[in-house]
């Protein structure tokens, strides 16, 4: 692995994306149609409600609730973001393997689309200035459509060079070509037990909800809402969404994650409800987890200021 030059030792870096030269241009850029993202969502919206609505039923909205709460803890939450993404804390491989598999099916895209989705939209928020696409600022029904439809192309993108164990990785790999498919094992298995309500609720209208809910969550997390800390020459600040700490599994504590994007804990404050937390905790104690990173393991950075 190529060694990584840090611009500043006392700011936070992102090993993949943040190096010396060059350096990208977070503005200039286009939005554009994603052929692939559109069918993908709007066959999810159209089964996930007509679909489900002549299908509905107890059973049905039951495993709807509790698959949709399993996959966002356990899959995008802890698997996806503070493991695959921040690596904020150790597991054994099996686990993380599942965990990224469940956050797959959240269904936003595959472990690869995601990292760079997710750095991308960090580094571009931690520049001076950048795109509208990436700070959230257009009026909410232009950043639904966008975000939820579109992708952006930059003119000078950073380079981007996630670690090469990950890249090389057989299984992330297969999952990220087939991370569609990956719903599949679990559609059969819905259909065996509940029949075609089953995959409505537990498969389409679970996606729909997630895809738009995450669209939400990111529009306000970055325009409106409390702070604690200030990112000193950020075009983009985080917020703290606090009404959707259970909703979220604690990923709404948002400026918190601007202020320390290496912690696992993202509720820091007394109040700040984590569900992540509390089962990262529960995980550590069963002896699975270890490494936990929390605010204060983490690198002092200049640039942060506390509110
Ligand atoms: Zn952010
Ligand atoms: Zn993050």
């Amino acid at each position: 692995m190529k060694a990584i030059q840090h611009s500043h030792p006392n700011h936070y870096n992102n090993p993949r994306i943040d190096r010396e030269v060059p350096l990208g241009n977070a503005i200039s850029g286009t939005v554009y149609l994603d052929i692939g993202k559109t069918i993908w969502v709007t066959s999810m919206l159209f089964i996930g409600t007509i679909g489900s609505l002549v299908t509905a039923s107890v059973g049905a909205i039951l495993l709807f609730i509790s698959f949709t709460a399993l996959t966002l803890l356990f899959g995008h939450s802890l698997g996806m973001h503070r493991r695959f993404i921040h690596r904020s804390y150790a597991c054994p491989k099996w686990m993380e393997y599942l965990f990224v598999h469940l956050g797959s099916i959240v269904g936003l895209a595959g472990p690869f689309g995601m990292l760079k989705t997710h750095d991308m939209r960090d580094w571009a928020q931690r520049q001076n200035q950048c795109h509208d696409y990436f700070s959230h600022a257009s009026v909410w029904y232009k950043d639904a459509y966008w975000q939820i439809l579109h992708s952006i192309k930059l003119d000078t993108p950073p380079p981007f060079e996630p670690e090469r164990e990950i890249v090389d990785d057989p299984i992330y790999q297969w999952m990220e070509a087939h991370w569609m498919l990956q719903q599949l094992p679990w559609a059969i298995l819905f259909f065996a037990v509940g029949g075609w309500g089953w995959v409505c609720w537990g498969i389409a209208s679970r996606v729909s909800v997630s895809i738009i809910g995450h669209w939400l969550i990111g529009y306000f997390a970055h325009n409106r809402g409390h702070r604690d800390w200030h990112v000193e020459g950020a075009a983009v600040q985080g917020h703290n969404i606090k009404w959707t700490a259970l909703l979220t599994m604690g990923e709404c504590w948002h400026n918190n994650h601007h202020a320390f994007p290496a912690s696992a804990k993202l509720g820091i404050e007394q109040g700040q409800w984590d569900p992540g937390w509390w089962t990262l905790i529960a995980l550590e104690k069963l002896g699975l987890v270890r490494d936990v990173v929390t605010p204060e393991k983490t690198q002092a950075r200049d640039e942060l200021v506390r509110l």
